[in-house]
């Protein structure tokens, strides 16, 4: 039997299948309420212990990654959340079992983020009931999850973000999904471990025996189930290449990205924290082209102080060792949510009030992050890169700022690095087209391709019903982003590229016959992207990629080179 599925991330894995699916429903018709006395020291109890397993799992913070440690830091706090406890303990007050009050609850706060058009926000619902899930399976005796055995292929409807995140890569090969969006946390905690992962999977375990052979080929979209041996032998054959592949690139991934006719680009990492650094070290990235620093702002009441954001940028720096770090002011709004800011909800938020346009209106907030940036920038060679740039008001503002806050920090005798590069994201169009303009104001420009897909095609990047045309290899797209490079040359700046399309080696040609000078992407891809670099020239080719006229037509040529 074979099953299509939308991939996450690419890769072959062969293994057992196992079902995640806890039912809670048969348990619970089994539970015997007593007084609501006594289900009040039965739910304390359940709650203490979902926070001790929390703390518990809290303590190797420095072996989770820095969104596994977020996130399990998140479900703390709501476990300890006292406006979730007192509304339990109401209804245990009123007469329910401590299980249908911790139902009632979870679902009362749900029904609060139901109405909010936000996929970000939406998702966080996920963690309420995953919290709530903790605590039911204490109160109804049930064992956390745990899998034994290796080579598992895990299935779940969806899957909790903490239970991912407890995930061994050791054992677990492959993740598949029934639900589960690019941007929910369960998904990119499945990227940072690197299993292979598909999404938009149904299966129904009726049809499909735990236990039972199965391969995920994640290249192609397709789950083979029971499998014939021959096929079996194919697919770990093509395993063990995988692995191979893997560690000579591994190996390889220090050597520079220097083309045959020797054309040098910087591959350099997108990160999240500090935290991602050893990693994008040991994988060969050369530097930070985008330190995404919202995640220091996101899932907190308070905004972080200077000092906390200096810490982070500095030690950023530090690790790079030389290499420049890019770092990006904060990009809240659209998808990603600051409850520390109190944003009112709106009808397009990605047309809305956010990144740069927030920052010149908290200026206070903004100069704070400016200062910190400036700081580190005694400590290394540091960037500040401007997001969702649309007009030369902005960058102009911005640069005021930095005028200001250095003559703030010479006052104060702070020291602060003095050549500290200012930069744009190139994401809009609007940005795109004024690219000559702006050239002439800034340092460096790096391009959103992310974002400058959904402004220039009008296509929402989360939204699945129109993701078929979301396409970085539409010719629009293309001319976009030549346009932006040749005009960034012709004004004696650099331009790189931090979107998911610096990532993709069958972009390379196109991107290396630009002349593009760096490019930023997930650590993980960078020794292969690097390996390809060194294997292909970078003369080849451009006029022909921009005659071609869709994007089909433009895989197909690119296919062809590789
Ligand atoms: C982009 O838009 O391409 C980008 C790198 O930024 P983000 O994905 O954070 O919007
Ligand atoms: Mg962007």
């Amino acid at each position: 039997m074979e099953i299509k599925g939308s991939v996450v991330v690419e890769g072959i894995a062969a293994g057992f299948i196992r079902f995640f699916n806890q039912d809670y429903e048969k348990r619970i018709q089994g539970y015997v309420k007593e007084s609501p006395e006594r289900e009040k020291e039965r739910f304390e109890k359940a709650r203490q212990g979902a926070a001790s397993d929390l703390n518990n799992l809290l303590k190797d913070r420095e072996k989770l990654s820095e969104s596994e440690g977020e996130i399990l830091e998140a479900h703390q706090l709501l476990a300890e959340d006292m406006s979730l406890k007192e509304t339990i303990v109401n209804y245990i007050e009123q007469g329910e079992a401590a299980p249908d009050g911790v139902l009632k609850a979870v679902s009362d706060f749900k029904a609060m983020f139901d109405d909010i058009d936000d996929e970000y926000l939406r998702e966080r619902q996920k963690d309420i009931i995953d919290v709530g899930n903790r605590f039911l399976r204490k109160l109804l005796g049930m064992k956390e999850f745990s899998l034994e055995g290796d080579n598992i292929v895990l299935w779940a409807k969806d899957i909790e973000p903490s239970l991912m995140a407890s995930l061994s890569e050791k054992q677990v090969k492959a993740i598949l999904l029934e639900s589960g969006s690019k941007t929910s946390h369960a998904v990119i905690l499945a990227k940072a471990k690197g299993f292979v992962t598909m999404v938009g999977v149904s299966l129904s375990p009726e049809e499909i025996s735990e236990g039972e052979n199965v391969i995920v080929d994640a290249n192609q979209g397709v789950i083979h189930f029971n499998p014939s041996e021959k096929e079996m032998e194919h697919c770990l054959a093509l395993v063990k290449e995988q692995e191979e592949q893997k560690k000579f690139l591994e190996e390889r991934a220090k050597l520079p990205a220097r083309t045959k006719d020797g054309k040098s680009v910087t591959v350099a990492a997108n990160i999240s924290g500090a935290g991602d650094m050893e990693k994008a070290i040991a994988l060969g990235c050369e530097g930070v082209g985008l330190f995404r620093t919202e995640f220091l702002f996101m899932d907190r009441d308070k905004l972080p102080t200077e000092e906390e954001q200096f810490l982070a940028y500095k030690g950023v720096t530090e690790q790079a060792a030389g290499n420049l770090c890019i770092i990006r002011t904060l990009d809240i709004g659209g998808d990603k949510p600051c409850k520390a800011l109190s944003l009112t909800a709106e009808e397009n938020p990605f047309l809305g009030f956010r990144a740069i346009r927030i920052c010149l209106n908290q200026k206070e907030m903004f100069k704070t992050q400016l200062r910190a940036i400036l700081r580190a920038g005694a400590y290394g060679k540091v960037g500040i890169m401007i997001p969702m740039v649309s007009s030369l008001w902005e960058i102009l503002e911005t640069k005021k700022l930095v005028e200001e806050v250095k003559g703030e920090m010479d006052a104060e005798k702070i020291s602060y690095g003095k050549e500290v590069p200012l930069g744009i994201m190139v994401e809009t169009p609007a940005a795109s087209i004024m690219a000559p303009v702006f050239a002439k104001h800034v340092d460096f420009f790096s391009i959103g391709t992310n974002d400058l897909v959904q402004y220039t095609l009008a296509v929402d990047r989360g939204n699945q019903s129109v993701s078929y045309l979301y396409d970085y290899f539409n010719p629009a797209v293309l001319h976009s982003i030549h346009r932006i490079v040749t005009r960034a040359h012709e004004a004696g700046i650099w331009a790189g590229m931090c979107g998911e399309m610096a990532g993709d080696k069958l972009a390379l040609p196109f991107l290396l016959a630009l002349g593009i000078d760096e490019l930023s992407m997930s650590p993980s891809q960078a020794p292969g992207v690097k390996e390809q670099i060194r294997n292909m020239d970078s003369g080849v080719c451009l006029d022909e990629i921009l005659s071609l006229k869709d994007a089909g037509e433009v895989r197909e040529y690119l296919r062809g080179l590789l």
